[in-house]
């Protein structure tokens, strides 16, 4: 096994962006802490395999980052575990197509309660860990397409990720004299197990969405979780420390900054 990197802590790693995630700072040389919720463990449990088999320490974290006290419990299980945090990516999240007239108050608070709350308390968390240990950070959180333009039957989401831009800003502000960045990707479609809720709010037959999303992009088609992850890898690293509060584009030239 090489000298670790560092910690690294990714909600919702047990599928999707944050799996790939997981396994590409596993590939940099991190030790990986994975969270996802009760229903993915065993699903979480496999992606740890794939990071252990990159010789690198993974342990599983079970939590509902909804929840500031299992947010709080979850950063210091893996702390203990593993013995510090140097990079957190806020990654866990929930999307719903819905037009804006059908969206519920129950709706409108899962949404807000895994994206915006569940960012904001694994940002707070992280950083109260880094700030104590003193040799700075990076936090990163999931944005997307949709934090930065608005899109119809999205509101409820489009509201969470632009919230997810306010708070990677403040917190940049904050963190910054601690050496501890704060970015946040913000993806145009990947394609993921996210989109079998979308496509299924859409009633269309599989496939149909990538057809009509890849149309939108400049490049003419849409991207991979090892794309994202790949920008995450730069972001976590020693390299990235003048980037801070940006939310940064990742989406084959579909909006323009
Ligand atoms: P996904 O649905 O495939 O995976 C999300 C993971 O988060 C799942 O494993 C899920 O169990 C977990 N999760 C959900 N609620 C949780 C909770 N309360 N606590 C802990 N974990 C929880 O999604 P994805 O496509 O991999 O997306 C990852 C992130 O990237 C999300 O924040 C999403 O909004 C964002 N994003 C995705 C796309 C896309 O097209 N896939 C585009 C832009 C942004």
């Amino acid at each position: 096994m090489t000298v670790s990197k560092g910690v690294a802590l990714i909600t919702g790693a047990s599928q999707g962006i944050g799996r790939a995630i997981a396994i590409g700072l596993a590939t940099d040389g991190f030790d990986i802490a994975l969270n996802d919720i009760p229903a993915r463990e065993a699903m979480l449990k496999r992606a740890a395999e794939e990071v252990a088999s990159r010789g690198r320490r993974a342990h599983c974290v079970i939590a509902d980052v909804s929840s500031e006290k299992q947010v709080e419990t979850m950063v210091s299980d893996a702390v203990h575990a593993l013995g510090g945090l140097d990079v957190m990516v806020a990654n866990a999240g929930v999307s719903m197509m819905r037009s804006l007239l059908d969206t519920t108050g129950e709706d409108l608070d899962r949404i807000l309660g895994v994206n915006l709350r569940g960012t904001f308390f694994c940002y707070k968390y992280a950083a109260m860990q880094m700030i104590a240990q003193g040799r700075g950070g990076r936090i990163i959180g999931a944005c997307s397409g949709t934090g930065k333009q608005g899109q119809a039957s999205l509101s409820a989401y489009s509201a969470s990720k632009f919230g997810i831009r306010a708070i990677t800003q403040c917190a940049a502000l904050e963190f910054g004299g601690y050496g501890i960045t704060v970015n946040a990707y913000a993806p145009g479609p990947v394609k993921t197990p996210m989109w079998d809720d979308l496509e299924a709010g859409m009633g269309g037959p599989p496939g149909t969405l990538e057809e009509q999303l890849a149309k939108g992009a400049a490049v003419g088609y849409v991207g991979l979780p090892a794309d994202i992850a790949a920008l995450v890898s730069f972001l976590a690293s020693k390299e990235s420390h003048l980037i801070t509060g940006q939310s940064i584009s990742i989406d084959g030239g579909r909006f323009f900054d």
